[in-house]
């Protein structure tokens, strides 16, 4: 009977890391595989109190159907914040709330993307938005990083009659990149000149652990501007609330595709959140979980620099966000050392399937958010003997 689905969906490759992850239930696994926060940092007693708060008020429109754009308080919320973080005036009807901001991704594609459609994305790129885009049967065309820098020369190319480029400045997933303020002016240029749309998409990008994040496309080129954001990275990832701001046709040809998708995102989940921010300094819970992720991500930055086994792999350190982008030596394969990594039950998702267009073979991804320190020694010590027993082979 699978002759009965759709071409869309047969043509979709299922999340090597949620498959990956699946195989990792096993305890005695140290997964360096995937994108999880770290739960001991997560407000819990705060949203527990929330919940007593919230449900006290006896107020039964919690439980009741709501509207597609979502919260009205929760909007102005991101309003505020987009004031006082990047100084950009958004207005909370150029704001729609979605189930994560994974379902942003899905809506633009709904949207957007005819079959055979070019869109452009960073290559390499979220495997999440690769997925959600893939649905829609687009052409999509990869913007290579040369010497951690996007490759402008290329973004320009490809840019010229494409639908939107999707793009993830801050503290990348894959990379742990950033696209700075002199490229994200040249960018502006490009994707105004193109006549394009540019998503932002920023989840990481509260996560700073050196330097200053507050530029934003909004203020270059707001008509040619879709943000996306999201609650998961530094709030709790189970609420799903994420969020697109976006220029006033954008939103309403948004809120028809919301509708036909879901109605609207759990309300209870928007007003528990509201609950949540009204009563605590996000700000405060924000720099604590940055810090965390720092303290982690030195520790295997030196674990991983300090070994001999390890120095031909060039190690990219990431100045905020959740993840370590390294690099083999060419001709080495990193599929190849996840097979010996598995054998010493350690994992980290290879380079390839972030990849659009171009060779990542010699790549690999490494979370730091989710482990603790004695975890990531022990990852590293069996990287290394894996990656021994690839050498003695290759
Ligand atoms: N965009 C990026 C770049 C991500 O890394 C993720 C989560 N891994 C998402 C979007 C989706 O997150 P959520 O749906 O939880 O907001």
């Amino acid at each position: 009977m699978d002759n009965l689905f759709s071409d869309r969906i047969k043509k979709t490759k299922p999340s090597f890391i949620r498959e990956i992850l699946k195989v990792t239930a096993n305890p005695d696994f140290i997964s360096f595989a995937g994108g999880l926060p770290q739960p001991a940092l997560f407000p819990y007693d705060d949203i527990a109190r929330a919940a007593e708060a919230l449900f006290a008020e006896q107020d039964r429109s919690i439980l009741q159907y709501s509207t597609t754009e979502g919260s009205p308080v929760l909007r102005q919320y991101i309003a505020n914040r987009y004031k006082k973080q990047f100084n950009i005036d958004v207005d909370p009807s150029n704001i729609i709330i979605t189930t994560g901001s994974q379902q942003a991704l899905d809506l633009l594609g709904k949207v957007f993307i005819n079959t055979g459609d070019k869109i452009v994305m960073e290559d390499p790129g979220y495997l999440g938005a690769i997925q959600a885009f893939s649905m829609y049967e687009p052409e999509i065309r990869g913007v290579p990083f040369k010497d951690n820098r996007l490759d402008l020369a290329v973004l320009e190319n490809v840019c010229k009659g494409a639908k939107f480029f999707y793009s993830v400045p801050t503290y990348q997933n894959p990379t742990g990149f950033v696209i700075d303020d002199a490229q994200k002016q040249d960018i502006a240029a490009i994707i105004k000149n193109s006549g394009t749309y540019i998503v932002e998409d920023d989840p990481y990008g509260n996560l700073t652990f050196e330097g200053t994040h507050d530029s934003n496309y909004y203020a270059l080129i707001p008509d040619n501007t879709i943000l996306l954001g999201s609650f998961s990275k530094i709030v709790a990832p189970s609420l799903r609330i994420g969020w697109i701001a976006a220029p006033t046709p954008v939103i309403q040809a948004i809120a028809v595709a919301k509708q036909a998708a879901d109605l609207h995102s759990s309300y209870l989940s928007q007003a528990l959140l509201v609950k949540y921010l009204q009563n605590n300094d996000l700000d405060a819970h924000i720099r604590t979980i940055s810090q965390h992720y720092k303290n982690q991500r030195d520790i295997l930055m030196a674990a991983l620099q300090s070994s001999e086994t390890l120095k031909a792999i060039k190690f990219n350190t990431p100045a905020g966000g959740m993840f370590l982008w390294a690099e083999m030596p060419h001709g080495q394969s990193s599929k190849d050392f996840l097979e010996y990594a598995f054998a010493e039950n350690v994992i980290f998702v290879p380079g390839e399937v972030f990849a659009i267009e171009a060779d990542a073979s010699n790549t690999l991804r490494i979370n730091f958010s989710y482990l603790n320190e004695a975890q990531i020694r022990e990852g590293v010590a069996r990287l290394e003997r894996a990656y021994k027993n690839l050498l003695k082979v290759t």
